[in-house]
């Protein structure tokens, strides 16, 4: 089995959106966004044992590098169009490529993003994705308009990926019933692709939620020069992590929630006057919204507590079960 065949079976996609005028095959392949419309791109790396364990389902491999990068579009408010892959593999491991190929292209069906090209050599195991989406330019979800005043929200609910990795590495221990729910948010992460899309003309400015929420707020405060309080009370939110809440401390909880990782949400911010466009925004994407604070001129972020007081926050080396 060559490079070409792997290409031929494994990586050849009949779907052909409005706006990919030629798929694979040729030396280039040829994209048209419709009128109005501007390009918006995006790649995202996956890396044996820092993203992922060799011993991962491949099916989940193939939808979870998918995926992060839809989340990034999802993030611009952006329409998926189509992508490319740039692939390395040790070795041409057939059940492998059929269940990441399966898992990789069932979700690019389910978002009409089109598999248009890539590069496939040997070496080890490592993954690149580029994604190529649609969006007006003037609507565009940039990181830098976040306005004083602005309410966050985040989509979702946050730590449950995080949850998951502390469990299966023992340090966490939860029902299997938990475990299942965490697991399936870790290994296929849900890209908030339509709800992006309805929040054009709504938000303001929006990240996707892939490091930890104060990490990527951050982003948009020092794009936008502005701070943020949060309340505790609105971030604390996952049903699976409450359910492990009792048996651990706040630290661990703080840790979980704003620097959990992994998330793939949405945290974004709107003007108090479209607060309801937000809830239609969320009901269309049939996606949960939560408003989780404030934008305020004040740089840094801050989590109040029940009586908006600033909490004190562990620093990233928190020792977990101290
Ligand atoms: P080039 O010689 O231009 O590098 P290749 O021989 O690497 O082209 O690839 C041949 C065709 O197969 C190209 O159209 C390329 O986009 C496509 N291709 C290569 N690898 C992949 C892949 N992993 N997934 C999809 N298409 C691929
Ligand atoms: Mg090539």
């Amino acid at each position: 089995v060559g490079e070409f065949d792997v290409i031929r079976r494994y990586f050849q996609h009949p779907l052909r959106p409005a706006g990919v005028v030629l798929g694979n095959g040729d030396d280039c392949a040829l994209l048209t966004p419709a009128p109005g419309q501007t390009l918006a791109v995006s790649t995202d790396m996956l890396v044996e044992w820092r993203h992922f364990f060799p011993d991962v389902d491949p099916e989940a491999l193939g939808h979870k590098a998918l995926a992060v990068n839809l989340s990034d579009l999802a993030a611009m408010g952006a329409e998926p169009l189509a992508f490319t892959l740039a692939l390395s593999l040790p070795k041409v491991d057939e059940v492998w490529l059929e269940g990441f190929s399966t898992g990789l292209l069932a979700l690019a069906n389910l978002h009409g993003c089109a598999l248009v090209g890539g590069d496939t050599t040997a070496g080890p195991l490592n993954l690149c994705i580029t994604v190529f989406g649609q969006v007006p330019a003037t609507q565009a979800l940039r990181r830098s308009s976040a306005q004083v005043g602005d309410d966050i929200y985040v989509s979702g609910t946050l730590g449950d990926a995080r949850l998951a990795l502390e469990a299966l590495q023992g340090q966490v221990s939860l029902g299997a019933v938990d475990l299942a729910r965490v697991r399936q948010r870790l290994e296929r992460p849900t890209p908030r692709v339509a709800l992006g899309q309805a929040l054009r003309g709504v938000a303001h400015a929006a990240a996707d939620v892939s490091d930890g929420l104060t990490g990527d707020l951050a982003h948009i405060l020092n794009a936008s020069d502005v701070g943020a309080d949060l309340h505790w009370s609105k971030i604390s939110n996952s049903i699976a992590i409450s359910s492990v809440m009792k048996s651990v401390n706040d630290g661990f909880l703080f840790d979980f929630f704003l620097n959990g990782g992994d998330d793939y949400e949405l945290v974004f911010t709107a003007p108090p006057s479209a607060h309801w466009q937000v809830q239609q925004a969320a009901t269309q994407a049939q996606t949960p919204v939560t408003r989780i604070g404030t934008i305020c001129a004040k740089s840094g972020i801050r989590v109040l507590d029940h009586n908006g007081l600033p909490m004190a926050l562990p620093g990233r080396s928190f020792d977990h079960f101290a």
